[in-house]
């Protein structure tokens, strides 16, 4: 069984309404959220809360910091964000030129490391690697290959799933890995006419591998880990907004994918559960929770940002985000 995953929320600074009437406030006692205006109020407690005043520094500091060290010691990690479309998913994550987020000052360490690294071991190689795809509509779409839509097919290869042939690309710098990331995002919109709706209903996967190859007295031994970051799309409800069609379709797989998550979460924590003699079985059921299935249940450190905003329009959707997070620690 995997490890518990650490679950954070980060409260994004309010859209100009005055906080006296804000509908979430962080309590007094650290790390916990409360909210004041349902028909009960209720708190709920996490490993971390971040508030309006904790800028990228702080977030960087307490999670991309994990990240990093993980990566060093030769374990993969991964972070998934999850949140309403506008609630902060991928300016914690990426965040923007002004203020980078996790993903930039993470790599910034990570080369500065490897620098050190090839000087001290002349002998060995370091390098890093990264890929990219989207899950739309239970279809996958390596992101670094656009041509012909990019689609890739995804196969159970041994204990995992994998998507065949994804792209991978070797990267040297920050800015290299940058220019990779816009290229990709690029190949988002091509197959999307709106592409902020498109990006809404759609899961992004941004890996990036740290490949040591060490010189032995027997040979060469490679350490890969990896870093899977996961944007989950908009967690705002299919019922919210009136969607039909293809629309209402994506909302269902989205929720699907999603709900998912949280099963095999509580039923990994249950110990005899029947699910957990076939584990193959229950990751079948969407590509995400196929391609998840390492970072919830294998050597991976698994970690969840929700992010939410205190605004009382978006009371119901930040409430049932910090249900979910809720229910995945
Ligand atoms: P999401 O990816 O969840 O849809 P974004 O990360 O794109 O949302 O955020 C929407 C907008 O709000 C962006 O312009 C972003 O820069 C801004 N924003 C989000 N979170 C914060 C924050 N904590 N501090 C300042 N600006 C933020
Ligand atoms: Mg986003």
């Amino acid at each position: 069984m995997g490890e518990r995953i650490q679950v954070a929320v980060r409260l994004r600074p309010s859209l100009g309404i005055d906080d006296k009437n804000a509908a979430m406030k962080e309590l007094s006692q650290k790390n916990s959220i409360y909210t004041s205006s349902s028909p009960k109020s209720r708190s709920f407690k996490f490993d971390k809360v971040f508030n309006p005043e904790d800028d990228q520094e702080a977030v960087f500091s307490e999670i991309g910091e994990n990240l990093l060290s993980n990566t060093l010691n030769g374990f993969n990690s991964t972070l998934l964000t999850y949140g309403q479309t506008g609630s902060g998913k991928t300016f914690t994550v990426f965040g923007d030129k002004d203020d980078p987020g996790i993903v930039p000052r993470l790599l910034i360490a990570l080369f500065e490391k490897i620098s050190t690294l090839r000087h001290e071991f002349a002998a060995n190689d370091y390098h890093v690697e990264v890929s990219m795809l989207e899950i739309y509509n239970e279809k996958v779409r390596d992101l670094l290959r656009p041509r012909n839509g990019g689609f890739a097919k995804v196969r159970e290869v041994g204990e995992y799933f994998r998507v065949l042939n994804l792209t991978t690309v070797v990267v040297h710098s920050r800015e290299e890995v940058e220019q990779v990331a816009a290229e990709g995002s690029k190949g988002r919109s091509i197959a999307s006419t709106n592409m902020n709706e498109k990006s809404s209903r759609a899961h992004t996967i941004f890996n990036i591998r740290f490949v040591q190859k060490i010189k032995e007295k027997e040979g060469t031994r490679v350490k890969r880990s990896e870093i899977v970051l996961v944007d989950l799309a908009g967690s705002e409800r299919v019922g919210q907004a009136k969607m039909e069609g293809s629309r209402f379709k994506e909302g269902v797989s989205i929720n699907l994918s999603l709900m998912k998550l949280v099963r095999i979460r509580i039923a990994n924590l249950e110990p005899c559960s029947e699910e957990k003699q076939t584990p193959n079985h229950i990751f079948r059921g969407s590509v995400m929770t196929q391609l998840l299935k390492r970072s919830l249940i294998g050597n991976s450190k698994t970690m969840m940002i929700a992010t939410i905003t205190a605004d009382e329009e978006n009371f119901q959707e930040s409430l049932s985000t910090l249900k979910y997070a809720n229910r995945m620690k």
